[in-house]
């Protein structure tokens, strides 16, 4: 692989997700799909607040207040929404393909919740983390991939969508409120008379959208609730993995909403990164799992195999990337290893 003499480190981005504003906001790879969500929530609270709300009464106090009420939930509704959308949501950082990957040493390997190999990211991923298929990523405490954020859903962003799932879920059952009251004011008007659906058919076509999303959003709400109480992601309770034995909902819905976001551990994408400074961040690596290498050579090999492998070891003036040639040979075994502990 050839790069640029310099170059922002989001362009050697192995994911499928997107950059913005040269590395400094990462969204999933569904980016495309937060104008579908952001068009289904404008377009009926154009309509909604246009040619429904004015009718609901007669008191402009009232209006007012109405008013109030539907534009603070919207605003709430979309800042969830972008927030998700635009928080890494927890992505592990993945290792070079030649790099060997190192498993803690209390790690456990056996069991559903333990650490598992990942192949495409070349480590050994925690607990309740996940490859996400879509965005090519290990994620941390992984809930799922949400194609209406376009992004993730996990660790450092779940606190954003249950936010936004509960505000959308009650901006849409204002919307049904509403226009359930006009239409019942222009049923009595008309006398019972079917002339009452017309008289105001935004507040028929807004009403049934809003009914349609309501009954699923309402499902979803009360869904992600129980998860909260659970203490688990949609991913563990899908699988039947339950990393908690003590169910409570306070406790849960408090450490979730007042503790605050963790880094990143992402290094910034944004930053210029020179070829040199590139291939330096790998020499110590490369010198650590060299000198493993030579040493598992040593213990099985009494023949000349292991005098070549301890002089690769031993020569630090050796460059890069005939340093990466001699990994490769032994280097092969990671097939073995993540055969041993299960794959994605
Ligand atoms: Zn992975
Ligand atoms: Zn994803």
């Amino acid at each position: 692989m050839t790069y640029a003499k310099s170059f922002r480190r989001y362009e050697d981005w192995r994911g499928n997700n997107y950059f913005l504003f040269d590395g400094k906001l990462l969204l999933g790879s569904d980016a495309k799909c937060l104008s579908i969500s952001n068009s289904l929530l404008l377009l009926p609270a154009f309509f909604l607040f246009k040619d429904v709300a004015p009718y609901v009464s007669e008191s402009k106090t009232h209006i007012y207040g109405i008013y109030l009420i539907g534009i603070f939930m919207l605003f709430v509704t979309f800042y969830n929404l972008w927030m998700t959308a635009l928080t890494e949501p927890g992505i592990l950082p993945r290792n070079e393909p030649h790099i060997r990957a190192e498993l803690p040493s209390n790690a456990n390997t056996v069991g559903p919740n333990s650490w598992k190999f990942c192949e495409t990211c070349n480590i050994y991923r925690p607990p309740r983390s996940k490859h996400c298929t879509s965005c090519q990523n290990c994620v941390e405490v992984f809930d799922h991939h949400c194609p209406w954020t376009g992004n993730c859903v996990a660790k450092r962003n779940y606190k954003y969508f249950y936010c936004f799932i509960i505000f959308v879920t009650a901006f849409a059952v204002y919307a049904v409120a509403l226009c359930t009251i006009v239409l019942i004011k222009n049923y009595f008007k008309h006398d019972g008379n079917v002339e009452f659906l017309i008289e105001n058919p935004f507040a028929l076509a807004v009403g049934i959208v809003s009914f349609i999303c309501a009954w699923s959003l309402v499902s979803l709400c009360c869904y992600h609730i129980y998860l909260v109480y659970r203490g688990e992601t949609t991913n563990e309770n899908l699988r039947g993995l339950s990393p908690n034995n003590n169910p409570r909902f306070m406790g849960n819905c408090v450490d979730l909403c007042c503790n605050s976001v963790e880094p990143s551990l992402l290094p910034d994408q944004s930053e210029m990164v020179t070829a040199d400074e590139y291939i330096d961040s790998f020499s110590d690596l490369i010198s650590v799992h060299l000198e493993n290498i030579r040493i598992e050579r040593q213990k099985n090999n009494h023949n000349s195999d292991s005098r070549q492998t301890s002089t690769t070891a031993s020569s630090s003036n050796t460059s890069y990337v005939s340093r990466v040639g001699q990994l490769q040979e032994p280097l092969l075994s990671h097939t073995e290893v993540s055969s041993n502990y299960g794959t994605n």
